[in-house]
């Protein structure tokens, strides 16, 4: 059932650690992670659930196994789907994707606490609820800049809102690791972003 590579001798999470600690890393068909901030994670049940199903791949184990009354595997530290799931090119209009277009920062004095978000052009003045209308800032430069145009405000993004494609939103979240990286995931994390100059 299980016929991926098994990892040797690379410090994998001990056996003792609880399969709670243990979620898989999940990667499409093309051996990209489905997402990078948040990270795809699978809880280690469900991922168990997809290697019997058969519809993910076993790409690297953790050194923690589980046992039933029949059978024992080790838990999959890294898998990938079988199908392909395509991905929009364009990333929902949300909070978060805009917090991580701006990279978390405030775009009229760089913050980074207290993020909020604020239309360039006030609704007031006809401004809009979209990417190119819409910035990050943190609540007191909100406050300032209240329902004034930037000329008016004197108060100008660092960056021009813009529509970000998924591409540049996943680029973007590999900025922001999350606190634990298993050791396996590296390579499907970061194998392409040494090349950059
Ligand atoms: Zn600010």
């Amino acid at each position: 059932m299980l016929d991926g590579p098994i990892p040797g001798g690379e410090g994998l999470a001990p056996a003792s650690i609880s399969p709670e600690a243990c979620p898989a890393l999940v990667l499409n068909a093309d051996f990209r992670p489905l997402s990078y901030f948040p990270l795809s994670l699978w809880h280690w049940q469900t991922a168990l659930k997809a290697v019997f199903l058969d519809r993910v791949q076993v790409v690297a184990e953790y050194d923690r196994i589980v046992r039933s009354p029949t059978t024992e595997i080790r838990l999959p530290s890294v898998i990938a789907l079988k199908e392909y799931v395509e991905q929009g090119r364009w990333p929902a209009f949300t909070r978060f994707n805009l917090f991580l277009r701006d990279r978390f920062r405030c775009q009229y004095c760089g913050g980074r606490d207290e993020l909020t978000f604020d239309h360039v052009v006030p609704r007031a003045h006809g401004g809009r609820t979209t990417w190119t209308n819409v910035t990050t800032a943190c609540a007191p430069c909100n406050l300032r800049k209240g329902g004034r145009t930037p000329e008016e405000a004197h108060m100008h993004p660092l960056t021009r809102p813009w529509r970000p494609t998924r591409h540049q939103l996943m680029e973007a979240g590999r900025a922001f690791p999350p606190n634990y990286l298993h050791e396996s995931w590296r390579d499907y994390l970061y194998w392409d972003s040494e090349l950059e100059p």
